[in-house]
C-alpha cells in the first residue's frame, strides 16, 4: 500500500488542471484540502481492516485514499462521469476500492451490502454533498440498510440540528429521526477554508453511531413520524392544531387533547416542548384511535 498523495492545496490543483476539470455547483463540489480534517474523519470513524466502508461523492479521490489504508473494502459511489478517470489514476495503488459511476439517492445500497459484505453491517464516511444530506440520511435509515455508524461532513447547522434536543431552535423532525435510528456526536467544526473551491457556509463532522435497537418502543414507526412532521410543519402554532391541521392525520380534536393530556401537558404546549420518548407515547396513545374497530 502507498501513501495517500492528496489532501492539500497543490496535489490537488495538480490533478484539476492535469484533467483540466471544471467544478459542477449543482453537484455540491468542495473538495478537502486539509490533511489533519481527513485524519480526524478517519479516526472518528473508527475504522478496521474487518471493515467495508460505503463512501458517498468521493470527487478526486481524497478521502477515498484514507479510507483504502484504514479499511478492508471501500466502495465509493461518484454521480460525476468526468471523476470516472480521476479516480482510477488517484486510486490506482489501491486493490480494495471499488467505483461505482451512480447516482446515490438510485442505488440499491441494501443489495449493494448484501452482495460486498456479506449483509453485515458497513460503515458510511462522506464528505456529502450538501444539497441531499437530509435524503441520503434518511434513505440510509428508512430503507433499513445495514450500517454501524455514519461520519459525515454537512453543513454546520445541519450537524446542530441533528443533535440538538426540545427546547432549542434547532429541535426539529431531523434531530428526532436521527436520534430515533443514531446517536449523533458533533466531531468538529470546519471552516470554509479546508475546501477548495471554499462553500459559503461553515461546515461540522458528525457521527451517527446507529441504535441495534431504537431507543423507544413505538407501535407504528410512520404514525409517529407522521405526528412528528405535522408538530413542526406549524412551529407557532400549539400542537393540538398542529395536528389537527394535518392532512395525513384523521383524529378529533378531542382525541388529541386527550392524548397531549396523557403526557401530562397542558393544551397549550408546542411539539417543540416534546421529546423523543413523549412523542412515541403520543403516537402509541393515538395509534389505539386508529386501530379501535
Ligand atoms: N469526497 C471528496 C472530498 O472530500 O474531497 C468530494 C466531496 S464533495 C463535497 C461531494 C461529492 O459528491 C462530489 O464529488 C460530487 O460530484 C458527488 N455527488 C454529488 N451528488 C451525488 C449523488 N447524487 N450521488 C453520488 N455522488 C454525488
Amino acid at each position: 500500500m502507498s501513501k495517500p498523495t492528496l489532501g492539500n492545496p497543490q496535489n490537488t490543483i495538480e490533478i484539476l488542471q492535469k484533467y483540466n476539470f471544471t467544478f459542477q455547483k449543482k453537484f455540491g463540489q468542495n473538495f478537502l484540502i486539509d490533511t489533519h480534517v481527513l485524519d480526524k474523519i478517519i479516526r472518528a470513524a473508527e475504522i478496521t481492516k474487518e471493515d467495508m466502508v460505503l463512501e458517498i461523492g468521493p470527487g478526486i479521490g481524497t478521502m477515498t485514499q484514507y479510507l483504502a489504508e484504514a479499511a478492508g473494502k471501500v466502495v465509493a459511489v461518484e454521480i460525476d462521469k468526468n471523476l470516472i478517470p480521476i479516480l482510477s489514476d488517484t486510486l490506482s495503488a489501491y486493490e480494495n476500492v471499488t467505483i461505482i459511476n451512480e447516482d446515490v439517492l438510485k442505488l440499491d445500497i441494501q443489495k449493494l451490502a448484501n452482495e460486498e459484505n456479506q449483509g453485515r453491517p458497513i460503515k458510511v464516511v462522506a464528505n456529502l454533498p450538501y444539497y441531499i444530506t437530509t435524503p441520503i440520511i434518511m434513505g440510509l435509515f428508512e430503507n433499513h440498510v445495514p450500517v454501524e455508524s455514519i461520519t459525515v461532513m454537512v453543513q454546520k447547522e445541519v450537524a446542530d440540528r441533528m443533535q440538538t434536543g426540545p427546547g432549542n431552535k434547532d429541535y426539529g423532525a431531523l434531530s428526532l429521526a436521527v436520534q430515533y435510528y443514531a446517536e449523533p456526536y458533533i466531531v468538529a467544526n470546519v471552516p470554509p477554508n479546508c475546501f477548495m473551491p471554499r462553500p459559503k457556509v461553515g461546515s461540522a463532522v458528525i457521527r451517527l453511531t446507529c441504535h441495534e435497537q431504537p431507543p423507544v418502543e413505538v407501535k407504528d414507526e410512520r404514525l409517529m413520524f407522521d405526528i412528528i412532521r405535522a408538530s413542526f410543519n406549524q412551529r407557532r402554532k400549539t400542537l393540538v392544531n398542529g395536528l389537527n391541521n394535518s392532512d395525513k392525520l384523521s383524529f378529533s380534536k378531542e382525541e388529541i387533547t386527550e392524548a397531549i393530556e396523557s403526557l401530562g401537558k397542558g393544551s397549550s404546549v408546542r411539539g417543540e416542548a416534546l421529546t423523543l420518548e413523549e412523542f412515541a407515547e403520543l403516537s402509541n396513545y393515538l395509534w389505539k384511535y386508529s386501530h379501535n374497530d
